[in-house]
Parts: C-alpha cells; structure tokens; sequence
C-alpha cells in the first residue's frame, strides 16, 4: 500500500507536482480516496497527478474528486482495457483552468483523425467495454486462485489487470524464473529493476481465460 507518511514527508516548498498511480503498477493496490483528498486539501499550491490507467479494473474513480479540488488532474489511456494501444491515445479530467493550461501547451495536430474516431466509437459501444472489464476481472480471479495454490509462490490481490508474486519461496530469481519461461514461450515482468523491490518479484497481466490455463500447466511444469 501507498506509505503516506512518506508523501507527506518529502513534500517541500519546491513541490510543484505528486505523481500517483491508482490502482498502482506493479502491486495492483489502490489509493484510498480520503488519502488523496487529505494529500489534495492539505497541499492546495501542488498539482496532483492521479494515473488512473486501470481504474476499469478496479470499478472505482476517483473522477468526483475534481468537483472538489482544483489541484487534482486525473488522466486515463485507451491503451488497457479498451484495447486501442496501437492508436496512442487518453485523456485528463481536471477544472477548467488546468484544462485550459493543458490546450496552451499541447501540439496543434496532438491526435490522429483515425485514433480519435476510433476512441469516440469505442466509448459509445458500452457492451464491448463491460464485456472487455467482466473478461479481465474473471482472468485476473482465475490466476490469482490458481497461482495461489502453487507451493512457493505467494499472489497479491490487485484491482489491475496484472498481479504482483513473490518467488523467493521457489528457489528461483524473479530473472531466472522469467527466462525459463521465456523458454516456454510465456513472458512475465520481472520486477528487479522496479525501485524498493529486490530481485524475487514478477508481475503477470491478465489473458484470455485459455491462455491463463496455458500459463498455469507450464508455470508449474516450469517449478517442477
Ligand atoms: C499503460 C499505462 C499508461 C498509458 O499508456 P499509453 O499507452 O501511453 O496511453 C499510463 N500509466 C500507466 C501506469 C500505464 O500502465
């Protein structure tokens, strides 16, 4: 979970800006809203950035914030589960005066006719996003069941579309562990490089339900 002492503690006089991620990469976790608005309300000069790239996931938004802070800008990609990663394209929520800083700056042609229209349609068809985010919520249960059966490995819940494990249990790095995967033809996050995790940790994203099983025959061939 977010270490809100340590927000607060390393927030100085220069503080321009807080980067936060909810549901947050790689643990899954969210921010609890009254965090953040305690983190908005007490640093009124500092914008807060919240990343809300899987909030789908989580069937939580903190989106009413920005009625109530003018320092909070939420922004959102149609990268995950709308499936437009290709067409490079998201959006920010915030009052209006961030907005209108936010048209200043941004470049003149910043969207593809292509990518917008793409985006418009996508969020008209609300059965094939539901459908998309009852699919991901189902796979991520899935793994996160079965993964937690496996001897050595311990899951974090996530309200993601990836979940966090630990291997230390297993005898294996989190790299050694990845590359015999790879092996295998199943490609894992190893999180080694993400800072304050040490070399035990990967993070899977959720599939098809038939690629999870896959996943689950050869992930446990693979710890065999
Ligand atoms: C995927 C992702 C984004 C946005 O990705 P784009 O494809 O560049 O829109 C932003 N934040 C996080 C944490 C992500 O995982």
């Amino acid at each position: 979970e977010l270490d809100v002492d340590s927000i607060f503690d390393s927030i100085s006089p220069k503080t321009k800006m807080i980067f936060l991620c909810s549901p947050n990469n790689p643990t899954g976790t969210l921010i609890d809203k009254e965090v953040l608005r305690d983190i908005a309300g007490k640093n009124p000069e500092v914008l807060i950035v919240i990343d809300e790239a899987y909030f789908e996931y989580s069937e939580v938004t903190n989106k009413d914030l920005i009625n109530e802070f003018d320092n909070i800008f939420i922004i959102r990609t149609m990268s995950k589960v709308l499936g437009l990663a290709g067409m490079r394209i998201g959006y920010g929520l915030a009052c209006d005066e961030i907005i209108e800083y936010m048209h200043r700056i941004k470049p003149v042609f910043s969207l593809t006719r292509l990518s917008f229209v793409a985006a418009l349609n996508t969020f008209r068809d609300t059965e094939y996003i539901n459908q998309s985010i009852e699919k991901g919520i189902e796979s991520r249960q899935y793994l996160y069941d079965e993964v937690s059966k496996i001897d050595g490995l311990n899951v974090f819940p996530s309200k993601s579309n990836f979940m966090l494990i630990n291997v230390k249990q297993t005898g294996f790095t989190a790299s050694e562990l990845a590359l015999e995967l790879m092996k295998k033809g199943i490609i894992v996050r190893d999180c080694t490089s993400f800072k304050g995790l040490d070399e035990y940790w990967i993070r899977i994203s959720i599939c098809t339900l038939e690629e999870d099983k896959k996943f689950i025959e050869i992930l446990k061939e693979v710890l065999n």
